[in-house]
């Protein structure tokens, strides 16, 4: 399987916030008004405005000691994005735009067309917005901004086989030390994290429910119906809209 992929390797994240600042930069994208909701996460949530979030969660390790976990997330830009059906618009990397306004008027829930629980909309447009994998970036040979701003090299990019071989040597590293180590859904997306403990010390959707996974894409896009059929009846638009 070709194609470019990410490597997140989370024991080495230190939680500071370098990807997350880099990625509103290069996105142009604000600053939100937050509140302290007893974390040093910040804010607390995806929205629209912040595409990729630094998550942080404590919980007890193998030895039962508290320990902060850190999970720098973004869209994991599944090889069969489930979202794509629902929203209508992919290119190599899930990538959506401004044709993406078939759900505009529809009150979505983000768990119904991801199995990650990723996107988001903007309540005053309408359009969904999540990581596009600097697809700018990419084209003219640079790496995310996100990957070049890490400074622990937690973020790795590059050609898919070489992250995957990557991620599997340092697995092997890791579970010298660690047994519980994981790759995270690797065969499924092209952000693969590695994880030292259980998923959910991470976050609740650090894996995909794989049965949440092939609902979605089961509803997506049921067989002998093409997409276009498909999205003419889901969102109950004119066939001109599609
Ligand atoms: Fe789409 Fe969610 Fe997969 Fe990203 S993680 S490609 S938003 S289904
Ligand atoms: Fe943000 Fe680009 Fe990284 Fe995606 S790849 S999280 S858009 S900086
Ligand atoms: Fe973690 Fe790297 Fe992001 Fe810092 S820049 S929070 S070390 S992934």
């Amino acid at each position: 399987m070709n194609g470019k992929s990410f490597f997140v390797d989370l024991t080495l994240c230190t939680a500071c916030r370098g990807c997350q600042v880099a990625c509103k930069q290069w996105k142009d994208l604000p600053a939100e008004r937050t509140h302290n909701f007893g974390s040093h996460q910040n804010p607390a949530d995806l929205s629209h405005q912040t595409i990729r979030l630094v998550r942080f969660k404590e919980a007890r390790d193998a030895q039962g000691k508290l320990r902060w976990y850190f999970f720098p997330e973004q869209c994991r830009h599944c090889i069969e994005p489930p979202c794509k059906y629902m929203l209508n618009m992919y290119k190599s990397a899930v990538v959506y735009n401004e044709e993406v306004r078939l759900a505009k008027n529809v009150d979505l829930d983000p768990q119904m067309i991801c199995p990650y629980n990723v996107p988001r909309k903007d309540a005053a447009t309408g359009h969904w917005r999540k990581c596009d994998m600097c697809i700018d970036r990419v084209k003219d040979g640079l790496k995310p901004a996100c990957v070049t701003s890490c400074p622990t090299g937690t973020m790795n990019f590059g050609d898919r086989e070489a992250m995957l071989e990557m991620a599997q040597n340092r697995l092997t590293e890791v579970k010298k030390t660690r047994p519980n180590a994981f790759l995270a859904d690797p065969e499924d997306v092209r952000v693969i994290y590695l994880c030292d403990t259980d998923a959910e010390n991470y976050h609740t959707h650090m894996v995909a429910d794989t049965g949440q996974r092939s609902a979605i894409l089961a509803q997506a896009r049921p067989a002998k119906q093409s997409r276009r059929e498909f999205l003419t009846g889901r969102f109950n638009f004119g066939k001109s809209r599609v």
